[in-house]
């Protein structure tokens, strides 16, 4: 049987507001597979099992795949649809009120993401596994197209933002495909883009990445003010160390955080840690 005519049997009434907009078409479920360079020895994580399409695609390429899904009134079409395949466990959780430690227990070891994603948590989610102690390989997203865009924008654009710095410190990411939107049932008003995020490590020799974190997160908290006063507002930094910071790394000290490369957040951070650290011994 088919997932749509299984979906149709059990009268699934699809919920708006957590985002269900299923995928049904095999070529884009093994595209999404193969995008995500998924191996044999891999474990993934789903986020957003559905009507378990996109997870049965998974199960056939990799040692195992956990997939979360928050909504029970899939359960009975989940144990018919992903019935007899073994290397899969469903969790009934919502991902984003889980802690690192629960999910290293349902997880066990380095795993890849491969998600679906429900539009409104892409960015809490990818947010929250960048700043969690997971052992994450990679993300392969499905999300609305401008988001996708911003997650790869360069600096000193209107799509640059803190959470493609953020990214970038850590990971390379691209788009692999752009998806229109009639290939999910239900039509979702947008169109989407899968993302692929390559987790690479500390590409900039940042050393205390989450601090660097913090003065991206200051730099965009108010996109109008220049980085000087982000700065002032987050770190009670005076306005004379504030701007005296940014001259002294090249910067004018009327700058936007947005025209700083990500490289560039780290020298700051690493000047601004020196200069915090003065002023607490004055
Ligand atoms: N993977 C399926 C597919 O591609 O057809 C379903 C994708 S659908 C866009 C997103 C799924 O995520 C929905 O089934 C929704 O119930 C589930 N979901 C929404 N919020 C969630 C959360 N916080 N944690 C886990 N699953 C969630």
């Amino acid at each position: 049987m088919e997932i749509k005519d299984i979906l149709i049997a059990h009268n699934f009434r699809y919920n708006k507001a957590l985002g269900q907009n299923f995928i049904t078409d095999k070529n884009l479920l093994s595209a999404i597979v193969g995008d995500a360079g998924i191996e044999k020895k891999d474990t993934v994580v789903e986020i957003g099992a559905g009507a378990g399409s996109l997870t049965m695609a998974l199960s056939k390429v990799c040692k195992k795949v956990i997939a979360f899904e928050v909504d029970y009134n899939l359960k009975p079409i989940l144990s018919q649809t992903l019935q007899g395949l073994d290397n899969v466990e469903l969790v009934f959780a919502d991902v984003l009120k889980l802690a690192d430690e629960q999910i290293k227990d349902i997880v066990k070891g380095p795993f890849k993401v491969v998600a679906n994603l429900p539009y409104y948590i892409t960015t809490p989610l990818i947010m929250r596994f960048f700043e969690s102690s997971l052992d994450i390989k990679s993300l392969t997203l499905m999300m609305q197209k401008e988001v996708a865009q911003r997650l790869v924008a360069k600096k000193n654009t209107q799509s640059y933002g803190a959470i493609t710095a953020v990214i970038a410190l850590q990971a390379n990411a691209y788009i692999t495909r752009n998806i229109p939107k009639q290939l999910f049932f239900p039509k979702p008003n947008v169109d989407s883009a899968l993302v692929h995020i390559d987790i690479v490590g500390d590409k900039y020799n940042c050393k205390d990445i989450n601090f660097v974190k913090k003065v991206i997160k200051s730099a965009f908290m108010w996109r109008r003010k220049t980085l000087a006063n982000n700065l002032i507002a987050t770190f009670s930094l005076s306005r004379k160390d504030s701007q005296a910071l940014l001259e002294n790394l090249g910067f004018e000290a009327n700058i936007r955080g947005e025209k700083l490369s990500p490289e560039e957040f780290c020298k700051l951070a690493f000047q601004l840690k020196k200069v915090l650290k003065e002023s607490e011994n004055k």
